[in-house]
């Protein structure tokens, strides 16, 4: 539980920088599933095999606009991949 509130608040915070570089439209969120996982991978690959040993996907959800993301363990375990090499 307290893992995947780390994911919303990374979400949070990953959607308000993309909405600084763009016009002032407050009412549409650029939130993207691709969004989701990089805040994932910043995470770093502690938190990531936290989310991978749960066993179910990871849930995210976007506190601007409420949409719903899911994160497969498939795709946690790419996300991994990546966190460890950067
Ligand atoms: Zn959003």
């Amino acid at each position: 539980m307290a893992v995947s509130l780390v994911v919303e608040d990374l979400v949070a915070a990953a959607a308000q920088v993309e909405n600084g570089d763009s016009d002032q439209s407050q009412d549409q969120c650029h939130c993207t599933l691709e969004r989701v996982k990089t805040a994932i991978v910043l995470m770093g690959p502690e938190e990531i095999k936290i989310l991978i040993s749960e066993g179910v996907a990871a849930q995210a959800q976007c506190e601007f606009c409420g949409r719903k993301y899911e994160v497969e363990i498939n795709e946690l375990k790419k996300l991994l991949i990546r966190s460890e090499k950067s």
